[in-house]
């Protein structure tokens, strides 16, 4: 399977044409960016950390029978996915309060939410990626209200089975970040990536605020240790994806 032609560049990966219409190669990057790429670094060994886990989390939904874009992996950080038409929606579900739900609400870092909230953004970086109201997303035709519901649903599922893997790996899933598309077939599936650059990740062992934090935050906010905190997510990911991910 070779890659043919370049498709599109983002911030985390280059997506490839392969000589197979129907699939695509994703290439994940070590680059790092922050608030809408205004801040931009670069995290070592990102691109196979966040490809691996990727990996692990899509076979493990699957096998919970989540439809996913994912096909097979071919080097640490390449792997071999269906063609989707990507909704321009960030489909986000949050478990704590963190990051703009704080800071548009004024609910404190770590609030426990009564129940999970799902949230649409809009994935549009000129227009900031902005929250949408269903009247908006409708209003812009970004999908119908069958398909807000079909995703609504799939993203609470996604959320039951994502917590429990990652309470097995002592890790609370604060909150995280999906990306949904159609298949040639017409089928939905879960595209994109799940990793430490989308899922706020916290080691359940630490209560320090700074100190618990395991994912992107630790680029966003300068904490320092960014490399450490993936590497050590990969590791617990593994080690649980390899006791079979909890069947
Ligand atoms: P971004 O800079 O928008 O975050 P990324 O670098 O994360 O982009 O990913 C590159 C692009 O690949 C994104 O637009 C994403 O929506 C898209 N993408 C992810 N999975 C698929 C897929 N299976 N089919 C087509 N496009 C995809
Ligand atoms: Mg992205």
């Amino acid at each position: 399977m070779v890659a043919r032609s370049l498709l599109y560049e983002g911030k985390a990966k280059i997506v490839y044409t392969t000589t197979e219409p129907e699939i695509l190669l994703a290439h994940f990057k070590d680059d790092a960016t922050a608030f809408n790429a205004q801040k931009r670094g670069s995290i070592v060994g990102k691109g196979e950390i966040n490809c691996t886990i990727s990996t692990v989390l899509f076979q493990y939904l699957e096998k919970q029978g989540i439809p996913t874009h994912w096909l097979e992996s071919i080097s640490a950080n390449q792997m071999r996915v269906r063609r989707l038409q990507i909704l321009p929606l960030e489909v986000v579900v949050r478990n704590i309060a963190a990051g703009s739900l704080c800071q548009q609400t004024g609910l404190p870092l770590g609030t426990v939410l009564k129940q999970p909230l799902v949230e649409f953004y809009y994935k549009n970086d000129s227009l900031g990626d902005p929250l949408l109201t269903s009247d908006r997303l409708f209003l812009l035709e970004l999908a119908t209200p069958e398909q807000v519901n079909q995703l609504q649903q799939m993203a609470r599922q996604i959320n039951r089975y994502l917590s429990e893997f990652f309470q097995r790996c002592d890790l609370t899933l604060v909150d995280f970040k999906l990306e949904f598309g159609y298949d040639a077939q017409g089928q939905l599936r879960l595209g994109d990536e799940i990793s430490p650059d989308t899922c706020r990740l916290w080691d359940v062992a630490e209560t320090d605020p700074n100190r618990r934090v395991m994912d992107k935050d630790r680029f966003r906010r300068d904490l320092g240790n960014v490399e450490t905190a993936y590497q050590e997510v990969l590791r617990r990911v593994l080690a649980q994806g390899n006791e079979g991910g909890g069947n």
